[in-house]
């Protein structure tokens, strides 16, 4: 796939990632371009570090170009500078989520024949493993000149398995060029600048902590507070030092839930940023009314890194991620809604070690299909119904969740939902709907049944209710619609004669 060329400062090394996430924090060496528990860590540091680190992933490991590191760790500073330096030496940079057991990142490790696993926790596997503390010390023996590979838009640089909800997880093989467009981008619609000071409460394993919140920060010399968990004091308490917050929409509704967010609290405040999971109308009205911010919704996936985004300056449209990215083109086909379907310089070119998938996955002239359901309005805001697995099929009818979800929501008493469809013998499927009531109210069947009958044409009604305390969410904030679908059929089986 053709990359477009992307311009950077190159001034100090011509290795385009490593300009692009150095470039600027090289005419700031001492400013803090991570806080953290652990000790700050300054952008002469990160550079140091990182040519340190190269110099450890060489020398100590024998890691050289193309190589993949899998990084498994918990959020530190140092996983970012082994992320530089992995761009430095031209290795693909493999993160993995920490809630991946032994067992998965076994699996895992056969697929990607990384040269160096970077592991607190030992494990059974022949692949040679260093732990990130390790690491840290065997650099501090070399020095902080590193000679970096020389590379282009089209180097691999970061190897991302996606979530894996149907069958065994792919890996998109992301490129340099992929990187530096997304994050170059951004920093232009977002209007980042040097000023910047990011609350970072994203996992660095998934592409929305790792290339967006951190990439956006570093390459535009800001500053991130990087936060291990999501603790909403912690959030509450550095919000008033901070200017920008990229979060999911679990975030936003937590620290709605503390009576301390407030138009105060949030002042010094220019951008909060949600993304990855859709966002109830609810939310953004409510945040609005708190704060006197509007969020600001984005979309993307792991293989094309950010699609769309609301604008800064232009409307914000409840219900939207708003319009393609510049230089990113996106289509909605096979009618509205449609499978929206993507083609720019932020998309993958391949899957790792899955070629093929190149012919399922792109359509003939190029466009990645991403699997979502979408609707394109006349000014290009695109709205995401849903995902194509997700559709129910009832009696040869196409019923789209989000849909009714949006109605669901309306009603009396209730928080939220989620629509999936449950097998049935006469439909084929059966739309069923779970229901979470607001805190100290209640919801009837009955009622919700009732009200689903008055505004919704009656294929689309219903067939299963279930109020539930609360819907199953991943670390990214996503509902699980699978795990919800094997509640679904167990409760059903359970109670059926
Ligand atoms: P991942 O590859 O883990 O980043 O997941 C990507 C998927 O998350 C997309 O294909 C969408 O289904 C979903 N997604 C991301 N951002 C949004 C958003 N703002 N609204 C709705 N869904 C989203």
């Amino acid at each position: 796939m053709t990359q477009r060329s992307v311009a950077v400062a190159t001034e100090y090394t011509d290795n385009l990632l490593v300009a692009t996430l150095l470039g600027a924090g090289r005419r700031t060496p001492h400013k803090v371009a991570v806080r953290h528990v652990g000790g700050d860590m300054t952008y002469a540091h990160l550079d140091e570090l990182s040519a340190r680190m190269a110099h450890a992933l060489v020398d100590v490991h024998s890691v050289t170009r193309g190589d993949r590191v899998v990084v498994q760790s918990r959020k530190v500073p140092e996983v970012l500078a082994l992320n530089v330096a992995c761009a430095r030496v031209g290795a693909i940079f493999t993160p993995l989520n920490v809630a991946y057991t032994e067992r998965e990142v076994s699996d895992l490790l056969d697929d990607a024949s990384p040269t160096l696993l970077v592991r607190d926790q030992a494990m059974h596997h022949a692949t040679a493993r260093v732990s990130l503390d390790e690491l840290v010390r065997e650099s501090s023996h070399f020095t902080s000149r590193f000679d970096d590979v020389a590379s282009d838009a089209s180097t691999p640089a970061a190897l991302l398995f996606t979530s894996g909800t149907t069958g065994r997880p792919k890996g998109a093989i992301l490129s340099q060029g992929n990187l530096v467009f997304g994050c170059t981008t951004l920093n232009q619609v977002w209007e980042m600048s040097s000023e910047d000071v990011l609350v970072h409460v994203l996992p660095l394993f998934h592409v929305h902590g790792l290339f967006v919140a951190a990439y956006c920060v570093l390459s535009s010399g800001a500053s991130m507070r990087l936060l291990e968990g999501f603790d909403v004091g912690e959030v509450l308490g550095i919000l008033p030092e901070s200017t920008i917050m990229m979060g999911v929409p679990t975030h936003y509704t937590r620290l709605l839930d503390d009576e301390r967010l407030s138009a105060t609290t949030t002042t010094s405040m220019r951008l909060f940023i949600s993304g990855s999971a859709p966002m109830l109308r609810t939310t953004h009205e409510d945040f609005y009314s708190r704060t006197g911010h509007r969020l600001l919704e984005r979309y993307g996936m792991t293989e094309t890194g950010m699609i769309t985004s609301n604008p800064l300056r232009g409307e914000r449209r409840i219900g939207t991620v708003g319009p393609a990215l510049p230089g990113v083109e996106v289509r909605v086909s096979g009618g509205s809604p449609g499978v929206v379907e993507v083609r720019g310089p932020n998309v993958f070119a391949e899957y790792w070690r899955r070629p093929e998938l190149r012919q399922s996955e792109f359509t003939p002239d190029g466009f990645f299909i991403t699997g979502d359901l979408g609707i394109l309005d006349d000014d290009g805001y695109l709205e995401i119904v849903g995902r194509t697995k997700d559709l129910i099929i009832t009696g040869g009818l196409n019923v789209y969740p989000k849909e009714l979800e949006l109605i669901l929501d309306t009603f009396p008493g209730v928080l939220e939902s989620a629509v999936v469809g449950a097998p049935d013998a006469d439909f084929g499927e059966a739309v069923s709907a779970f229901v979470v009531a607001r805190p100290g109210e209640r919801v009837e069947v009955e009622d919700l049944r009732l009200r689903a009958r008055a505004e919704m044409a009656s294929f689309k009604v219903p067939k299963h209710f279930l109020v539930v305390p609360s819907l199953p969410r991943n670390a990214m904030g996503k509902v699980q619609k699978t795990e919800l679908r094997r509640a679904l059929v167990e409760r059903l089986t359970r109670s059926s004669p």
